[in-house]
């Protein structure tokens, strides 16, 4: 079936546009996907097709008309489900689905800026975000103005008239403060700025950054939405026309980073126990956050709805729940950390987050490391050499806590 037919049956009546209405956890589970479309299979096919075939010259043309469908790199129907049912649950006219978190920052950031133009930041980023922008973007020509967007005003001196875009994360990683999209959008938009929100910490079925007023959503899939450990996504959700020029020149020829169906088909599955994950992860979290506060080895814990968070009431009108990551510091700062951490039995020494399986991060020590590599590896702005980050998985609380406690007596 070729993919005219295919979007031909879905506006004719499939389930797609009957999802009006329904709730959150309902459209992750069915949205965009009619199993009548696709031989009656009730779970996304996956097309592991490289090229498609046409019965004529003029049937081949009419398919480069409808935005180059010729090549997978451009067009893949599993991706394209992935693609309209992330959308749908960003509240986005559109979607695009890339092979990484850092492939969606590139193709956004390289398809909308120049030599010339500046891009405003907050100071404090995701590690391989901050390279990029400190090491990559000055090599062509593209102003980075890091600012600390805690105080939203601080970008009115920041934003000039060769600003192209503002980016930020909320949570930012790794510090699990807050930023204020509402407000920063605010004053964004007032000098003619578009806002772009990395929401990876959060995933839509907490926080939804275009109700607040921003402009695009990005998000590392192989993360929350996800959430297996099991494959490396990105996407970029936002309005028709700024998707179609990151779909066209982002991904075609800039970056050429595309998804693998089999991972969109895997992301697809993650995606539908999004919302019963997220609770978890929130309720889990939150109680694993109270009992690293009350500990005497521990000096400081940064959950967003803990009531000693800075941001909690920023975090609490914006994000449903407070998610499941934190980060938090010791007395014995470095080496407490460090000492802690290889006491650990169930929760794992490993980056990343938002998986089934507990993970337990610290920066300064893989930063160290990193530093024979490359001379200028440094933490983000912020980060202290006694963070340590930790993605609450969906074990017990109970089991989780008594490996913190038990790590942490011994101190
Ligand atoms: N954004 C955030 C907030 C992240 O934490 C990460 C990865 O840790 C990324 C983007 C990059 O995503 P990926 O690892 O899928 O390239």
């Amino acid at each position: 079936m070729t993919r005219t037919t295919e979007q031909a049956k879905m506006d004719a009546g499939g389930q797609s546009s009957h999802n009006a209405g329904l709730g959150f956890a309902t459209r992750s589970i069915h949205h965009g996907y009619d199993p009548a479309c696709f031989s009656n299979a009730v779970q996304t096919p996956v097309f592991l097709n490289s090229t498609y075939g046409f019965e004529s010259v003029a049937a081949n043309e009419a398919a480069a008309a409808l935005g180059g469908r010729l090549y997978a790199r451009e067009y893949n129907p599993t991706t394209e489900i992935l693609e309209t049912r992330l959308a749908n649950l960003e509240g986005a006219q559109a979607g695009l689905v890339v092979a990484s978190g850092m492939a969606a920052f590139s193709a956004l950031t390289l398809s909308l800026l120049s030599q010339g133009d500046e891009l405003v930041v907050h100071k404090t980023l995701y590690a391989n975000t901050l390279a990029m922008v400190e090491q990559a973007f000055p090599r062509f020509g593209i102003k980075v103005v890091a600012v600390d967007l805690a105080d939203p005003s601080g970008m009115d001196e920041a934003i000039t008239d060769r600003t192209r875009l503002v980016f930020f994360e909320t949570p930012v990683n790794p510090l699990s403060r807050i930023l204020d999209i509402g407000s920063i959008a605010e004053r964004a938009h007032a000098r003619g700025v578009k806002v772009a929100v990395d929401s990876t910490f959060a995933s839509p079925a907490l926080q939804r950054p275009l109700e607040h007023g921003a402009d695009i959503v990005l998000h590392s899939l192989t993360k929350y939405i996800n959430g297996h450990g099991d494959a490396l996504g990105g996407a970029i959700l936002g309005d028709t026309e700024t998707l179609h020029t990151l779909h066209e020149t982002g991904l075609r020829y800039i970056t050429g980073a595309a998804l693998s169906p089999m991972s969109a088909f895997l992301i697809l599955r993650g995606l539908k126990t999004l919302t019963l994950r997220m609770e978890r992860h929130s309720a889990t979290a939150l109680a694993v956050a109270q009992a690293l506060q009350a500990h005497p080895a521990v000096a400081w814990v940064s959950y967003p709805f803990l009531d000693s968070h800075p941001d909690q009431a920023i975090a609490r009108r914006q994000m449903s729940q407070g998610s499941g990551m934190m980060a938090f510091g010791l007395h014995a700062g470095f080496e407490g950390a460090r000492l802690m951490m290889d006491g650990l039995g169930l929760i794992t020494r490993a980056v990343s987050l938002g998986d089934a399986d507990s993970l337990i991060y610290h920066p300064a020590s893989l930063t160290r490391a990193r530093k024979r590599l490359r001379k200028d590896a440094h933490l983000a702005d912020g980060v202290g050499e006694d963070l340590m980050r930790l993605s609450v998985g969906l074990e017990d609380a109970n089991d989780l806590i008594a490996d913190l406690r038990q790590a942490l007596d011994v101190l």
